[in-house]
């Protein structure tokens, strides 16, 4: 089932998100089989919990619809169950990234090349691995989503306010995007 996106100023966005009970599976696959439609049918390439309005650590990563550039991610289609980051190489890259939540925005943002992250995977095994690379970005970004954090909150205070007025303009309805939205209202 698709659902809609929270855009941001919904307050989920800003809230730290709960491990879930990793015993619950019924549950968690339905909500993940959710996630995955909704990413799908926006086009992303991952999608955090919080953006579907739910405070917990579950995140949906997808990047199959990149692989005609990146052929070593072809089918590369995978939920990550109470992630948490626990190391961070000094070594950092700039890229741009944008956000399904900020519709309209794209910003370089800096961040860590490699990360050591703990998980469990589709089939609920724990992982203790080092990532870098592109997944090793889409993860921090998504991550970022459970701690409260959204991409712009890394970006210049400059450029942050330039980007205020789009999202403003999104918010007031003057732009629009191509899938389904919550949104809180602005006169
Ligand atoms: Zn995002």
């Amino acid at each position: 089932m698709v659902l809609p996106i929270y855009i941001y100023g919904q307050p989920v966005l800003r809230q730290i998100s709960q491990d879930i009970d990793i015993t619950d599976k019924e549950a968690i696959q339905a909500l993940t089989q959710d996630m995955y439609d909704t990413l799908k049918h926006s086009g992303g390439v991952g999608l955090a919990a919080p953006q579907i309005g739910k405070a917990i650590r579950v995140v949906v990563i997808d990047l199959d619809i990149i692989s005609d550039d990146l052929p070593e991610y072809k089918g590369f289609h995978h939920a990550f169950y109470n992630p948490h980051i626990i190391e961070t190489s000094e070594e950092t890259e700039t890229l741009s990234e944008g956000c399904l939540s900020l519709p309209g925005i794209s910003e370089d943002v800096t961040r860590p090349n490699r990360i050591r992250v703990t998980y469990y995977d589709d089939d609920f095994i724990y992982h203790d691995e080092w990532v870098e690379g592109y997944l090793a970005r889409v993860m921090q970004h998504e991550f970022d989503h459970l701690e409260g954090h959204v991409f712009i909150d890394r970006i210049s205070p400059f450029r942050r306010k330039m980007n205020f007025s789009k999202i403003n303009n999104f918010l007031k309805g003057k732009a629009r995007c191509s899938y389904k939205v919550k949104t809180i209202k602005k006169k």
